[in-house]
């Protein structure tokens, strides 16, 4: 009898959810909007509906299910199964979404930080394969990372290892949800970058973005990307700067960490080498030769099914050991 895992990737926008056989092959996959501004219990019951309809779509009951996996944004006690708080659900503190799950399934459920299990998929099919000593950063809404060093996946004190996202780049810069100031993913991430652009335009330095958005078109990085695709002085000036600050911070994550690999994975990483140019001339002056020389720049290969797959992967991990 084939058996299953669920591997569920809990967004603020999206919740993506697959059904994936013993050797994680995808058997079934959906996405439904995952509507948070309607609270945490409307939430996980929009997941259990997703869980159901991928069992009933493959005429299997939860007996056949072997665990479940999550992965949520934000910060949590991955032992007691609490995601404890996400930065882009409304009213979301202490959500006991492992025992919930559990109880409606039956069976055993599984939660990590969302660029965590991103990590796990791309180490069990993406670029990650038979690598030792990974870091993932995604550049997503926000800014993210991951970390396996030696095989083993980091997870520290608090499970917050990877926090790359805070990293304090200026003592005096953008104001952070964190309580700090200046931290990197203020500046590199899709918010981030978008931002820099609207601080250009109000100074007053003219671009294809703003033509484009006085023509109704909504400022993104995408749009951004567009811009610099046409050589727009100004929208190359927004990546130049990204880049570089990405730059600086990854050259502080090779000197820690000492990867092998490096990883970038997230939506913003489709804008590619217009925007990584800068980071790679940044990192080859900013970060120890012989550290940086060991350390290979690769782009995620899984996109957005990282996180679906990483999660199924993470629960069959959790659930042999
Ligand atoms: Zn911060």
């Amino acid at each position: 009898m084939t058996k299953y895992y669920l591997g569920v990737d809990l967004g603020g926008t999206n919740i993506k959810a697959g059904l994936f056989d013993e050797d994680f092959q995808t058997v079934q996959k959906l996405h439904k909007p995952t509507h948070e501004e309607a609270g945490p219990t409307e939430v996980l019951n929009r997941i259990w509906a997703c869980c159901q309809q991928l069992m009933a779509q493959e005429k299997i009951t939860s007996d056949d299910i072997l665990a479940a996996g999550f992965g949520i944004p934000g910060q949590m006690d991955v032992e007691k199964g609490i995601s404890i708080f996400s930065p882009n659900f409304t009213d979301w503190k202490d959500v006991p979404v492992a025992k919930w799950l559990q109880d409606k399934l039956g069976q055993p459920v599984f939660i990590d930080n969302d660029v965590r299990v991103n990590l796990y998929g791309e180490m069990a099919f993406g670029a990650g394969r038979g690598h030792r000593n990974v870091v993932l950063v995604t550049i997503g809404t926000g800014l993210g990372a991951a970390v396996l060093i030696n095989g083993q996946v980091l997870y520290g004190a608090s499970n917050s290892v990877g926090e790359i996202g805070h990293m304090n780049m200026y003592r005096h810069g953008r104001p952070c949800a964190c309580g700090s100031t200046g931290c990197l993913g203020r500046y590199v991430s899709a918010r981030g970058i978008v931002k820099t652009m609207q601080e250009k335009l109000a100074d007053g330095q003219t671009s294809l973005v703003g033509e484009w958005m006085s023509q109704g078109q909504e400022l993104t990085t995408k749009l951004i990307s567009k811009a610099v695709a046409k050589g727009d002085p100004t929208a190359v000036e927004v990546f130049k700067e990204t880049g570089e600050l990405l730059g600086f911070g990854l050259g502080n994550v090779i000197n820690l960490f000492n990867p092998e690999t490096l990883i970038l994975g997230g939506g913003v990483s489709a804008a590619g080498e217009p925007l990584f140019k800068y980071t790679r001339e940044t990192l080859a002056h900013h970060s120890l030769p012989v550290a940086r020389e060991a350390c290979k720049l690769e782009t995620a290969q899984l996109g957005d099914e990282a996180g679906m797959v990483g999660a199924a992967v993470y629960a069959g991990q959790k659930v042999r050991a």
